[in-house]
């Protein structure tokens, strides 16, 4: 059988193995994830990003017990863009998901850098439609890190779930990254700790002082939405909710889980949902096309002519604009 027969008939090793091959960038796994591209888009996908020791993974396999109790199939991705590629990196079985292992409603697995942060993010979202297609109802992508390949990543998921701790320092550790605007709910972790009344007011205080509803994460589209007057869709808002937990102990983990829901349901019903989409696959095929035609062109100009411009711009006899609009403007005669 193919492997796409067999990801789809329920083989969990079919899946590991396809992720695999597009963490390789094996061409083969485009074919497959080309054909398993119909049978995506049920997964309700859920990034979970915030700085190393906020209790990520702690909280990712609490939530994923839950959403198991509400009859959910789960997929977890953990995502480190810090750690070298280990040929299906070892972080997905630290020992306390542990008790996850075995549930056949959960698939888990981690994926590393091979190289480029932009190829993680890539290789990350296929790996995401997979699990989607393998039929998970929602997918955890958590990342590791709190930089801009977070923000990267989160930017595929329907929700994105940003986690704060005390003690780490005073300061909000994600205000550094940007990542406080692709939040869509705070968590407030280690919650038993001194500090963390602290940290959700800090939070509190600057959702007031910023963006205080954000209904869009978007220049505003003209186009009619199903079933919502255009101004429905302008008063339909989302304030994030600030969120405390003690993912060592569940507590918190019920709520956490309800606030995914609503934000989902609030994306289908202010038609958010179907504009976010079309911004990520917006967003996804520019990238795919600068990536196309830089290799296009790069073999199209050859090794050497682009070392004589190298050359000739550390020479300072071309600098580097007009170069590239030489190089764009050369066309097929090079
Ligand atoms: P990550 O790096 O963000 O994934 O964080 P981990 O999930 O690895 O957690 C870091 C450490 O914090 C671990 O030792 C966890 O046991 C601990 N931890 C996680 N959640 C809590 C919590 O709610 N309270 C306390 N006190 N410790 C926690």
């Amino acid at each position: 059988m193919e492997l796409v027969e067999k990801i789809l008939a329920g083989d969990r090793r079919a899946v590991a193995r396809l992720i695999s091959l597009i963490e390789n960038g094996d061409a083969q796994a485009q074919r497959d994830l080309a054909e398993l591209f119909p049978h995506t888009g049920r997964a309700h996908i859920v990034g979970v990003t915030g700085a190393p020791g906020t209790g990520k993974s702690t909280l990712v396999s609490a939530l994923a017990k839950e959403e198991r109790k509400r009859g959910r199939t789960v997929g977890i991705i953990s995502v480190d863009p810090t750690s070298p590629f280990t040929g299906g990196a070892l972080l997905g079985d630290r020992i306390r998901m542990m008790d996850l292992i075995g549930d056949a409603g959960v698939f888990m697995r981690s994926m590393a850098s091979r190289g480029s942060i932009g190829g993680l993010a890539f290789a990350t979202s296929d790996a995401v439609r997979v699990l989607d297609a393998f039929g998970k109802d929602i997918i955890f992508v958590e990342t590791v890190g709190a930089g801009q390949a977070e923000v990267d990543i989160a930017k595929a998921a329907h929700t994105t779930i940003v986690v704060e701790a005390p003690g780490l320092g005073d300061e909000i550790q994600a205000f550094k990254a940007g990542i406080l605007e692709i939040a869509d709910v705070f968590v407030v972790n280690k919650a038993d700790r001194e500090g963390a009344d602290k940290t959700a007011n800090a939070l509190k205080t600057m959702l007031d002082l910023g963006n205080p509803v954000r209904s869009t994460r978007s220049r505003p589209s003209t186009a009619p939405r199903r079933g919502f007057a255009q101004d429905e869709l302008t008063t339909q808002t989302w304030r994030p909710p600030i969120l405390k937990t003690v993912a060592v102990e569940v507590q918190g983990i019920m709520p956490l889980a309800d606030a995914l829901d609503q934000h989902l349901q609030y994306l289908r019903d202010s038609g958010q949902f179907a504009v976010r989409e079309r911004e990520r696959i917006t967003d996804e095929l520019h990238d795919l096309l600068a990536r196309a035609l830089l290799r296009q062109k790069l073999k199209q100009l050859g090794n050497g002519a682009v070392a004589q411009i190298v050359e000739q711009i550390a020479q300072r006899k071309l600098d580097p604009h007009s170069a590239t609009q030489q190089l764009v403007q050369s066309g097929e005669d090079l």
